[in-house]
């Protein structure tokens, strides 16, 4: 005789059709699936949403300039999130660099900043 188990959806109690079977029918897996979905679309959204505004910020300010020099003050007024970036690593002089998707953010002083496009440099 086939074991009861729990739906991983629902959590009552079945009895499997197959032995793999971990939701009690297809609509509740179904229905599982997509809150788990939304759940990380969720997730997602919290990170992305600051991330594009930096990129679009970094590429309105950069314009068609080979680089830009902006104060913190200008890119904190300007709506920029210094905690979101892609990727951070350091110029060959040494200097912090935080990229947003193909731009790159210079800290040349604790106040002042240079922006670049990675295509822009070697
Ligand atoms: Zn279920």
């Amino acid at each position: 005789m086939k074991q009861e188990i729990l739906c991983r959806g629902c959590t009552i109690k079945f009895i499997p059709k197959r032995g793999n079977q971990l939701y009690h029918d297809k609509k509740c897996q179904q229905d599982f699936n997509n809150a788990k979905g939304k759940t990380t679309r969720d997730e997602k959204k919290a990170v992305q949403k600051p991330l594009d505004n930096n990129f679009k910020i970094l590429k309105k300010i950069l314009g068609t300039a080979k680089f830009v020099n902006k104060s913190r003050e200008y890119l904190d007024g300007a709506g920029y999130n210094f905690f979101h970036f892609t990727a951070k690593s350091y110029t060959d002089s040494k200097l912090p660099a935080w990229r947003v998707f193909n731009y790159i953010l210079i800290e040349l002083s604790p106040i002042e900043f240079q922006i670049l496009k990675q295509n822009e440099t070697k």
